[in-house]
């Protein structure tokens, strides 16, 4: 543990998202029409790894396998102005969507198990040493310079700190565009105005509950009243 490089790891996941960019850019200038959706996964040993699914129209004139492999390539040779490349890992794997559509699917449920995986730690135990280990994590993240260290007064309030250094969304696609079709016909805009509408909703109703409320309360106020007042009989 004392030779793993916390400072590395929190600046990876930091500096990530730039990379994401400038791989996309890169992808866009070789594959015009191509439309990304792209997830992030926390791996154990708190580095974030890139998962992506990139969608190219047959009209591109791609032949499968060779498509991958020049991804790869595009992937593998793209820098950041702060020198940040991928790793030696990367894979691609061609996936025909209807042809495999499947495959297609298997692949875009399993990114989407790694959005909620998170969640899913929380419920269980840690190790000691893995504990330890996140404990060190988040120390150095919250002690990293982030961009925005620079105009803030300390402390800093930059999600960064908190997340181990990442600051991308866990999940991000393309948007619609005239070049290709929307992955979702869900935009996040609507997502978040449902959100709202939703709470208006919930609001609406608990000041329609607490009114019911002290009603029922009065009426047994008043049943109770009547049920125990006096009779005057003439
Ligand atoms: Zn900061």
């Amino acid at each position: 543990m004392d030779s793993y490089d916390y400072e590395g790891c929190c600046e990876w996941n930091y500096r990530l998202g730039k990379l994401w960019d400038s791989t996309r850019a890169s992808l866009s200038a070789n594959f015009p029409r191509a439309s990304f959706v792209k997830v992030v996964e926390y791996q154990s040993r708190g580095a974030l790894h890139t998962h992506c699914i990139v969608r190219i129209p047959l009209r591109e004139g791609i032949v499968s396998g060779l498509g991958a492999r020049k991804i790869l390539d595009v992937a593998r040779s793209t820098v950041t102005r702060t020198g940040l490349t991928w790793g030696n890992q990367g894979d691609c794997t061609p996936i025909r969507q209807i042809a495999e559509q499947d495959k297609f699917v298997r692949y875009m449920a399993k990114m989407l198990t790694y959005v909620t995986k998170d969640s899913d730690v929380l419920h269980h135990e840690t190790p000691p040493q893995a504990a330890q280990h996140y404990r060190r994590l988040d120390w150095t993240a919250r002690h990293m310079h982030c961009d925005k260290c620079r105009h803030m007064e300390r402390p800093c309030l930059s999600l960064c700190h908190r997340r181990w250094g990442a600051r991308s969304s866990v999940m991000s696609k393309s948007r619609e565009a005239k070049k290709h079709r929307a992955w979702s016909s869900v935009r996040r805009m609507d997502l978040k105005q449902r959100r709202i509408e939703f709470a208006q909703e919930a609001a609406r109703l608990g000041i329609a509950i607490e009114v019911l409320a002290k009603l029922t309360a009065a009426k047994r106020k008043l049943r109770q009243a009547e049920d125990y007042s006096p009779v005057l009989i003439e």
